[in-house]
Order: structure tokens, then sequence, then C-alpha cells
């Protein structure tokens, strides 16, 4: 399988050798470039809010922990990676102790309900359910990623926005004038067209623009996502 860049393990590199399958298999298993061993290394900042590290088995029977040792980091924004399969003895954080992006953490093993030393890694969103962790292999953690905006839904203005004729900065802001009569009762007096933080607005359409996501709303585009902030919800 293709060797992909990953900030996970310490040289950079990983083979993914099982997907993410949502409730059956709620993160993703890693081995090294060329199935090779590695230590394991946070993905960002955070905290270490769980840590299991008395597991010395690598066979599953019932009643034994799955995850075999593992860690659990909450990151700044509110979501977590765990690190599961950890190598009996490798761990090297405590709980509660602050990390930082690419400290390492353990060295992957085969600990819990494993058949060959890989590292499960997962991602959970701030409600502290999974998420598909292969866009995040190399890149960093972003609720962006995980709300998502459906067509013919309401959703509601988190701050004052600006109106503009397309999706992206670089797009000329609407003039005041040109919105529609409804968005103008909502509007900011001014020349140019900003909503009002709480305005509720209708999705038309859902534009990506890199990381970020604008929304087509009836008097014209405005910004959902932007650099990881979430503007409308
Ligand atoms: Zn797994």
């Amino acid at each position: 399988m293709a060797t992909v860049n990953c900030r996970v393990l310490k040289k950079g590199k990983c083979v993914v050798t099982q997907k993410y399958k949502g409730t059956t298999h709620g993160g993703i298993d890693l081995v090294g470039e060329g199935y090779t061993l590695d230590d394991v290394v946070a993905h960002s900042a955070g905290e270490v809010v769980s840590v299991v590290s008395n597991i010395n088995y690598n066979t599953y029977k019932s009643g034994q922990k799955i995850y075999g040792n593992y860690i659990k980091i909450k990151h700044d924004n509110g979501m977590y990676t765990i690190y599961a399969h950890l190598k009996y003895g490798s761990i090297k954080v405590k709980n509660g102790q602050k990390v930082s992006k690419g400290t390492v953490i353990a060295y992957m093993g085969n600990t819990g309900y494993s058949t060959g030393a890989h590292l499960h890694f997962e991602v959970r969103d701030v409600n502290n359910a999974s998420v598909d962790p292969t866009n995040y292999l190399s890149s960093d953690l972003s609720n962006a990623n995980t709300t998502k905006y459906t067509v013919g839904k309401t959703y509601t203005l988190q701050v004052n926005l600006k109106v503009r004729e397309g999706a992206g900065t670089d797009k000329k802001q609407k003039k005041y004038s040109q919105l529609t009569a409804d968005g103008k009762e909502h509007a900011v007096p001014g020349e140019n067209a900003a909503l009002k933080s709480g305005t509720r607005v209708t999705a038309l359409q859902v534009i990506n623009v890199g990381n970020d996501v604008w929304l087509r709303i009836p008097s014209g585009y405005v910004a959902a996502i932007y650099q990881g902030n979430i503007y409308i919800k």
C-alpha cells in the first residue's frame, strides 16, 4: 500500500493498513514506511486526558481491553486524538500532562485486540464522536472538517458577516442596496452589506474554498467556516 505523510509517527511516513469504517472501526490502522515500527508522537498540542499503560497481552479474550495501552489527548480546539495498541512499558506521558505537536508519547505495539504491531489512531470531534482521521494525517485538526451544511437547511449567523458577490474573501463585497428585501431587514446599516449576528439564512449552495466553506444564500455569498472559525451554524 501507498506510503503517505503522517504526523503521528516520528519519521513522518505511514502506510494505512486498515481504513476508517465508522462504528465497526472508529479509527485507522497505521504502520511506518515499509511496514516498520516507529515512535508515536502527539498529532497536535494538547493535554493528556486518559492513559492506560498496564496491558501486556496481545490476544483478545472476553473482558480484556480492546485498545490495549492507549493515550487520549484533548486538543486546544476541543477535539481529541487516541493512540492505541501501544507497546507495554513505552508510554512516556501522564494523565494531565501538556504535550506539544510532535512530542514522543510512546512506541507502537501490539497490545489489546491486535494481530500485529501497529498504531490504531482515532480522531474525535468536540462531542467525542469519532470522525475519519484520514484527512488529518498530515493536517491540523479543525472543527471545520466535522461541520456539514446541507442545501435547503436553515442556519444561524454567529457573527456579523459580510455578503459577497462570490465565494471567497477576494470577491467583491455587496452593497446594501443589492441585498434582497429580507436581507436588508437583517443587515447592519451602511454602504456595504453585512448581515447581523443571529440572522437565519437558508443554504442554496455549499461551496468549499480550500479549507473554508462558503454558503450561497438569497442575498449573496457568506463565509460559513473561515480559517477554522465557524461563523454559521
Ligand atoms: Zn484499528
